[in-house]
């Protein structure tokens, strides 16, 4: 079983997907859509934003 990761701005799905089994730390979830960035955790299918819209620098 797999479930995609939405955006924790607008619950868009992004383009990645998490298994049941999968656990992410401190993991930087960029979303196409917005083109940001968000930290987050994830495990058993849950994620959890640490911090949402993690400003980049350029270059
Ligand atoms: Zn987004």
């Amino acid at each position: 079983m797999t479930e995609w990761i939405r955006c924790p701005i607008y619950h868009k799905k992004t383009r990645l997907q998490i298994r049941a089994d999968t656990e992410l730390k401190n993991f930087p979830l960029y979303c196409p859509k917005c083109r940001h960035e968000s930290l987050i955790d994830a495990k058993n299918l849950w994620v959890t934003v640490i911090k949402e819209h993690v400003v980049k620098t350029q270059g």
